[in-house]
């Protein structure tokens, strides 16, 4: 797998153990990041709940050797509304929760499965954060997106690999998570910030971001990325290096 060119077709269980442990090190490395995010739009403390939520996950997941992919992605969702209080915990706790629904039992997941876990959690997130549309300068923002896209791609194309897919996703879903920058926020805190909340790039919307990108990161045998250099006072991501 690592650095082959060969096409992946479908992600098994082990895989998909393999991104979750990555997006726990993305989480810990980029824990600071989100933290500074958060701290100018919000309170400071999505790169903790971030790296708490996924440390549960992978506790959980050691500890119950899950076979397929719906009981991991259930795991995932249970250890994120474990552990993660205020608006994230529930928010990816739910997309995760909902996401395994269609992959339930399955031992490997295809990208059509691919699309359909990420309309579900998107739907879910939708839901749990009170009717969310793009454009309120949330996860949504990336989330939305991403998932019309890959619906787009999945109905124009046949025969798409995941290596294909995330490589025209990732760079879409990196734009998604600027353009929130000069969004005013109408959801979770950084609302209560009014027009003060324009300007700075949305902690959630990165780290859907991140997320997104472990997979691709995960499949090319890489762990992920920190983000190494970004601009003081909007938060914008300038450069990203491999970890
Ligand atoms: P809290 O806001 O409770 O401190 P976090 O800081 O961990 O939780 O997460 C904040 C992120 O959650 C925001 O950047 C935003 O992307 C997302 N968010 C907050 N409220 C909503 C909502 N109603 N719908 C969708 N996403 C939301
Ligand atoms: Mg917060």
């Amino acid at each position: 797998m690592a650095g082959s060119s060969e096409k992946i077709y479908s992600i098994d269980t082990k895989t998909l153990i393999k991104v979750l442990s990555n997006i726990l090190e993305v989480m810990r490395t980029n824990e600071k990041y989100l933290t500074k995010l958060d701290a100018d739009i919000g309170d400071a403390d999505h790169g903790i709940n971030m790296v708490r939520g996924f440390e549960k996950v992978m506790e959980l997941i050691s500890q119950q050797n899950p076979e397929d992919i719906g009981t991991v992605l259930q795991l995932t969702g249970m250890g994120l509304l474990q552990v993660v209080g205020g608006a994230a915990g529930p928010l990816y706790g739910m997309l995760f929760l909902e996401a395994s629904k269609p992959l339930k039992g399955k031992k490997e997941m295809t990208v059509q499965d691919f699309v359909s876990m990420l309309e579900a959690g998107l739907r879910a997130v939708v839901t749990t954060g009170g009717g969310t549309q793009p454009g309120e300068k949330t996860m949504v923002d990336v989330l939305h997106p991403v998932v019309e896209k890959l619906k787009k791609m999945v109905s124009e194309r046949s025969d798409l690999d995941f290596v294909t897919v995330l490589e025209e996703i990732v760079p879409y879903a990196r734009e998604c998570v600027i353009k929130t920058i000069p969004m005013l926020a109408k959801r979770g805190r950084a609302s209560y910030l009014g027009e003060r909340s324009i300007g700075h790039q949305d902690p959630g919307a990165t780290s859907t971001y991140l997320i997104i990108r472990t997979f691709l990161d995960t499949l090319k045998g890489r762990k992920g990325v920190k983000i190494s250099e970004y601009d003081e006072s909007s938060g914008k991501m300038l450069k990203e290096e491999y970890i």
